[in-house]
C-alpha cells in the first residue's frame, strides 16, 4: 500500500515538473515571438515650425533632405548593418546640409564663430563618444564616433578634440566652410534686438528664445536588437564663449541602452542638461516600467513645459516603438520601421 502511495506521489510530482517545464517553454517561445522591428527615427530640430512660414519650395527642400537621410540609415539597417553605423551615416547627411543647425549649417556664436557639439552612444555596450566646441570639423558626429571607438574617453573639447582629429587622420576644414548667409543674418537680428533692449534700459538675456532649434539627431534599432543614438549641433545662436549645450552631454541630449531605448533631443539645451532628459526617459522605462511614449511625454510635455522650456525628443525602444514628442509648434522629423513606409513630418499632427 505504502509502495503504491509512493509511486502515486512520484507520478504526480513528475507530472507537475513536466507541466511547469512545458509552461516555461511556452513563455520563452512567446517572448521570442515579440518581434524586433528594426528601424530608425530622425530629427532636424524643433521650434516655431508652422505651415504659414514656409513656401512650398522650402518645405520640399527640408522634406527631401530628411528623406535622403532617413533612407540612407534605413538601407544600412536593412542590409544588416549596425545601429551605430546607421546613426553616424544618417547624421552626416544632415550635417552636410546648410538647412540644419549642425556641421555646414551651424549657427554663429556671439563672437561670430561656429562652435559645434556632437555625441553618439552604443546601447549594447553603453560606450559613448562626444566632442564639444570644435571649429574645424566637417562632420562632428564622426569625430564623436572616433572618440568612442578609438580613445579611452567619452568627451573631448575644443583644441584637444581637434588635435585628436588630426591624430586620427581627419581633415580639418577652414572656418569659412561653415559660413551661411541665413545664420549670419540670424545672429545680426538677435544682436540688434538685444542692443535695442539695452538702450531702453530693459534687461535682456543673452540667449534669446530662438525661432527654431535646427540640431539634428538619430536613434536606431538594428536587426540584432542593438540600439544607438546620436546628436549634432551648432548650439544656440549668439551663445557665449565656451558655451556647451546638451547635445554632447551623454544623458542630457543623447542616450542609448539596449534594456530600454535610444533618445536624441533638441531644444533649449540648458534645460535638457538640468533635467538630464535623455537618460531620464530611459530610467523611467527601466525603473517605473512605463512605455516610451509615457516616459517621453512626462519629460517633454509636463516637466519641461512647467519650466517654460522648449524642445523635443525622438526615440525608439527595444521593440521598435517610435516616439517624436515636442512642446513647440513643430519639429523636423521622420521615421521608418521594417516593412513600413518612410514618414516625414514638420508640423504638429
Ligand atoms: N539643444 C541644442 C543646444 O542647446 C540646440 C538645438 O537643439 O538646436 O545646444
Amino acid at each position: 500500500m505504502n509502495l503504491v502511495k509512493l509511486n502515486l506521489t512520484t507520478l504526480l510530482l513528475l507530472l507537475l515538473i513536466l507541466t511547469t517545464g512545458c509552461l516555461k517553454k511556452v513563455n520563452v517561445h512567446e517572448k521570442g515571438k515579440a518581434k524586433i522591428k528594426f528601424g530608425l527615427v530622425i530629427h532636424g530640430g524643433a521650434g516655431n515650425i508652422r505651415k504659414d512660414i514656409f513656401t512650398k519650395e522650402q518645405e520640399q527642400k527640408y522634406e527631401n533632405k530628411l528623406r535622403e537621410a532617413l533612407l540612407t540609415g534605413y538601407s544600412i539597417l536593412e542590409k544588416g548593418g549596425s545601429s551605430v553605423d546607421a546613426v553616424e551615416k544618417t547624421i552626416q547627411i544632415l550635417e552636410d546640409s546648410p538647412l540644419f543647425n549642425a556641421g555646414k549649417g551651424a549657427v554663429f556664436t556671439n563672437a561670430g564663430t561656429n562652435e559645434m557639439d556632437a555625441s553618439i552612444m552604443d546601447g549594447k555596450t553603453l560606450n559613448a563618444g562626444a566632442v564639444a566646441g570644435v571649429r574645424h570639423i566637417k562632420n562632428p558626429i564622426s569625430l564623436a564616433r572616433l572618440v568612442m571607438d578609438r580613445s579611452p574617453h567619452v568627451l573631448l573639447a575644443g583644441l584637444g578634440a581637434e588635435e585628436f582629429a588630426k591624430e586620427m587622420g581627419v581633415n580639418l576644414v577652414d572656418t569659412s566652410y561653415f559660413f551661411t548667409e541665413s545664420r549670419w543674418k540670424s545672429l545680426q537680428r538677435i544682436k540688434e534686438k538685444n542692443a535695442l533692449k539695452k538702450s531702453k534700459g530693459q534687461s535682456f538675456i543673452n540667449l534669446d528664445k530662438p525661432d527654431k532649434f535646427g540640431t539634428v539627431g538619430c536613434a536606431a534599432l538594428d536587426k540584432y536588437g542593438n540600439l544607438a543614438a546620436g546628436t549634432s549641433t551648432g548650439g544656440m545662436t549668439n551663445k557665449m564663449y565656451g558655451r556647451i549645450g546638451d547635445s554632447p552631454i551623454i544623458g542630457a541630449g543623447t542616450y542609448a541602452n539596449n534594456k530600454t531605448c535610444a533618445v536624441s533631443a533638441t531644444g533649449h539645451g540648458e534645460y535638457f542638461i538640468r533635467n538630464v532628459i535623455a537618460y531620464d526617459i530611459s530610467a523611467q522605462m527601466e525603473y517605473r516600467h512605463i512605455s516610451l511614449k509615457r516616459a517621453a511625454e512626462n519629460d517633454i510635455m509636463q516637466k519641461l513645459v512647467k519650466q517654460n522650456a522648449e524642445g523635443g525628443v525622438i526615440a525608439i525602444d527595444k521593440l521598435g516603438n517610435i516616439v517624436t514628442t515636442f512642446n513647440t509648434k513643430g519639429m523636423f522629423r521622420g521615421f521608418m520601421v521594417a516593412g513600413g513606409e518612410p514618414i516625414i513630418k514638420m508640423y504638429k499632427d
